[in-house]
């Protein structure tokens, strides 16, 4: 490709098409390179959408995108070996004709949203990686070099865009390689069963779905979650920790999602069912202190890339694309004045994510990916347990006193972690949701 551009955007992800999507649409000549032999072939999520950042890049996604169940319910599982508390949340009012949440599939959501970019302009070379990024003498970025034959392509800003394990910005040393203990890796599984029988077993009709996050004794004592989301015909089952707690503990995410799959409250979902995919992946979960610099002479980075995902709640492709979209307009914003690409002027980018609810929200939860580290054996093993263990004793009628059944449970709290150790956590607790 000899002509020069005015934005090439290396990924089909969630933020690469939204960042794609939005130079386009405004009449910006873009490149996109994707790596994978279609958008999505390589993208892995539960997968929850989160339709109002959607709607700001495509108002009318719901009459063409290919969703599989809007969400009308939530449950939240303390987990012990037999047994888990659950918090359910169910709402009608989601069942809204505007769904606030969907379930999706990757491969299917990631081609449409490209599409939707080539029909706004955007020229999309699938199965073409970016090797290298080609800078002046000066340090700014002007293009790439790819795994295809032909020379260097240029373009006036490049839009890194390639996700969590991507290679290009770390190689130039444009962003750091993410440490173990700031990224999980996470592993999903497609479970493949008749529509009716998901709406029995979740208790929902039509295009409903129902949302399982589940912490405790399966990720024995890691930081991490599992988790069981509701696609039309499949159940999507996974569970993710920290990469840096399984090398220190020896142990496979494959395994801690068989013993998922086994738990008596998991096993009954998704009995009989054919597993048809399976999947690993990294999630950044390093939060705001890991966000590295996000723009430089002649760039930008976005979503994965740059650590914005929202471990506490489970939040990434929103941000993804978020961050996508607002790089797409601080670039248009820049080439309408007709200033050049350099950090000063690209700085627009950071200010306006700054502004939104990405910057915000990692912000606020900046000290909980240090607690969810450091206290992981007490939140996700000694807790859940104790938890469980109180509402068995509520629960079980069996002639003990009810004094004596409510004393039980406040010594076993004691005794786990002590008076002082119980307002330590939930000081700590508190302090780092604020
Ligand atoms: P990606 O989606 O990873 O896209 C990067 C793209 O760049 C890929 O297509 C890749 O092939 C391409 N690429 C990389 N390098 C190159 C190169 N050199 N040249 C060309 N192409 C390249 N988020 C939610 O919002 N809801 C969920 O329910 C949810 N569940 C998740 C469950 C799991 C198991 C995992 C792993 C993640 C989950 N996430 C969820 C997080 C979400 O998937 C990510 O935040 C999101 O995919 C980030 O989008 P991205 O565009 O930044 O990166």
């Amino acid at each position: 490709i000899q002509e020069k551009f005015d934005a090439i955007v290396i990924g089909a992800g969630m933020a690469g098409n939204a960042a794609a999507y939005t130079m386009a649409s405004r009449g910006l000549k873009v490149l996109q390179l994707e790596r994978g032999e279609y958008p999505g072939s390589k993208n892995v999520q539960g997968g929850i959408l989160y339709a109002d950042m959607v709607e700001k890049i495509i108002p009318e996604f719901r009459n063409e995108a290919p969703l599989e169940r809007r969400l009308i319910e939530q449950r939240f599982w303390f987990m012990s070996d037999n047994a888990h508390t659950g918090m359910h949340y169910r709402n009608d009012d989601f069942n809204e004709e505007k769904g606030n949440r969907y379930t999706i599939i990757r491969s299917q959501f990631d081609r449409w949203f490209a599409k939707q970019g080539q029909a706004k302009g955007v020229l999309l070379l699938c199965e073409t990686t970016a090797v290298e990024l080609i800078q002046d003498p000066y340090g700014k970025v002007i293009g790439v070099r790819t795994d295809r034959s032909g020379g260097p392509i240029h373009a006036d800003v490049v839009v890194l865009a390639e996700g969590v394990n991507g290679l290009l910005g770390t190689r130039s040393e444009l962003r750091p390689r993410p440490q173990p203990s700031q990224v999980a890796l996470a592993v999903k599984e497609m479970h493949f069963l008749p529509a009716e029988v998901i709406e029995q077993r979740f208790n929902i009709k039509g295009d409903e779905g129902v949302v399982i996050e589940a912490a405790g004794t399966i990720s024995k004592g890691m930081a991490g979650m599992g988790f069981v989301y509701t696609n039309k015909e499949s159940v999507s089952v996974g569970l993710g920790c920290l990469v840096s707690d399984f090398a220190e503990n020896q142990t496979s995410p494959a395994h801690l999602l068989e013993l998922f799959k086994k738990h008596p409250s998991v096993a009954p979902l998704i009995a009989g069912s054919e597993v048809k995919e399976y999947a690993a992946h990294l999630i950044p979960e390093g939060g705001y202190k890991a966000i590295p610099k996000l723009f430089g002479n002649g760039y930008v980075i976005c979503g994965d890339a740059a650590q914005l995902n929202n471990a506490v709640h489970r939040e990434g492709s929103n941000l993804a694309m978020t961050s996508g979209r607002i790089a797409g307009e601080a670039i248009f914003q820049i080439k309408s004045r007709r200033d050049p690409f350099t950090a000063d002027n690209l700085a627009l980018y950071k200010q306006m994510l700054d502004e939104s609810f990405v910057i915000k929200d990692l912000k606020k939860y900046k000290d909980m990916p240090d607690l969810l580290h450091t206290q992981a054996s007490n939140l996700f093993l000694t807790y859940p347990q104790l938890v469980t263990k109180a509402m068995e004793n509520f629960v079980r009628v069996d002639g003990t006193p009810k004094i004596e059944k409510e004393k039980h449970t406040f010594s076993s709290f004691r005794k786990a972690r002590g008076a002082l150790g119980l307002l330590g956590d939930a000081v700590r607790f508190a302090r780092a949701w604020r």
